[in-house]
């Protein structure tokens, strides 16, 4: 076993070493620009591209036309939807959207709120991290042009009723876009299926290269129309102009083909070890507190609070193992993950929590070292934390009264 071990698979993966063997003929010998039509070097460039296109329409049930490849989820995220509000603002200017999402959707909706007068309803999650289908019906005006809602969470890996969503959306005749970074790859996604219009994706988080995503756009039932955010050639059918990276394509295509071969086994190895991970650290430890949904979830995720501990301070002690802490350093201060905020963690427990994200290259060994790890260095926080010495002795500590400093 090498250190330091990466578990840290939500925040970006390792690429496969397959996806890298698709690649490389394409960064020198086959240089060509997929958009020159008249000659091989650019007909084998979009030979390759559009092989892409269809290895990655083929595993979410769509049709190659309607893939547009960006740089990412970032950008998916932003082309949907101020794409949509640009497009029909004549229709409506009301979005839908839930308080978990990611900043690339949150940010977006905020932007949109602030320069354009957008509207926007951010519906609260139940304590599992969960939308509810209802409230997004009852959100619903004759004004709301977009419903976005995530398919899986990038903190607590809690999994929408998407396909619930899309059926109200289509009742409604309203779009639904998804942002399913982290769901393609790792669960069966299927656009029509589950009726989403729009769905934001990236390379970077299935074992492919960073620096390239895509946006699904639905064809027909109906034609969702966008209004591109960047102008030039006109290339990816007037969506998104700019030369494609050809390279970072094919490994895009690589990699979604693979998890989708790989996904009925790696699933099952994943939340197994996932599983062996939680037991040997519950098993060994008191006062761990699942974050997230306990069967709705991501195959690789697990996010656990420990009581009395700061996560921050626990990664400090557990430098040869990566992971990511509920709180963000945003500027001076330690905000707590707006994510576990609004499951209804307390600001204590969101400070005490852990995301271990699982991934393809992750073994039984190095799980069993982290959960060593982990119990050792929460044990030993715990022996110098006063709070939990006198919650030992049975003090309750909502009843002691702080000196002020
Ligand atoms: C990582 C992530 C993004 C951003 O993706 P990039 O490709 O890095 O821009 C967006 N949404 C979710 C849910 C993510 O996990």
């Amino acid at each position: 076993m090498k250190l330091p071990i990466f578990m840290d698979n939500h925040s970006t993966t390792p690429m496969d070493p397959r996806v890298l063997e698709a690649m490389l003929p394409y960064f020198v010998e086959k240089f060509g620009n997929s958009a020159s039509r008249n000659h091989a070097f650019g007909w084998e460039a979009e030979e390759a591209v559009e092989n892409a296109r269809k290895q990655i329409a083929r595993t979410i049930h769509a049709d190659s036309k309607e893939i547009v490849f960006t740089s990412g989820a970032t950008e998916s995220d932003n082309l949907a939807i101020k794409g949509v509000v640009e497009m029909y603002h004549e229709k409506g200017d009301h979005i839908i959207t839930s308080s978990t999402e990611h900043r690339a959707v949150l940010d977006t909706c905020k932007a949109l709120e602030s320069k354009r007068g957008v509207k926007v309803t951010y519906l609260p999650v139940d304590k599992a991290g969960m939308v509810k289908p209802e409230d997004v019906r009852n959100a619903i005006t004759d004004k709301t042009i977009l419903i976005t809602i995530m398919m899986a969470n990038n903190e607590i890996g809690t999994i929408n009723p998407i396909k619930d969503i899309g059926k109200i959306a289509k009742e409604k005749g309203i779009l639904f876009h998804c942002d399913a970074t982290q769901g393609v790859g790792k669960i069966p996604v299927d656009v029509q299926d589950m009726g989403i219009d729009l769905m934001s994706f990236s390379a970077h988080k299935l074992y492919g290269p960073k620096g390239v995503g895509a946006l699904y756009v639905r064809k027909k039932a109906p034609r969702v129309r966008i209004a591109a955010q960047m102008d030039g050639g006109g290339h990816e059918r007037g969506m998104r102009s700019g030369t494609l990276p050809v390279p970072l394509i094919v490994g895009f295509g690589k990699a979604v083909e693979l998890c989708e071969q790989e996904m009925p086994t790696e699933s099952k190895r994943l939340s197994a070890m996932r599983d062996r991970l939680q037991t040997a650290i519950t098993s060994k430890l008191e006062e761990v507190y699942l974050n997230g949904h306990s069967t709705q979830r991501l195959p690789n995720n697990l996010n656990l609070s420990f009581a009395y501990v700061e996560g921050e301070s626990l990664l400090m002690g557990l430098k040869e193992i990566a992971l990511s802490s509920g709180s963000a350093c945003t500027s001076a201060t330690l905000e707590p993950s707006y994510v576990l905020r609004a499951l209804g963690v307390g600001s204590d427990l969101a400070h005490s929590s852990i995301r271990f994200g699982l991934g393809r290259f992750n073994t039984d060994e190095e799980v069993d070292y982290t959960a060593k790890r982990i119990i050792e260095v929460v044990t030993k926080l715990r022996e110098m934390s006063p709070l939990y010495e006198m919650a030992k002795e049975g003090i309750d500590l909502k009843s002691v009264q702080w000196a002020a400093h």
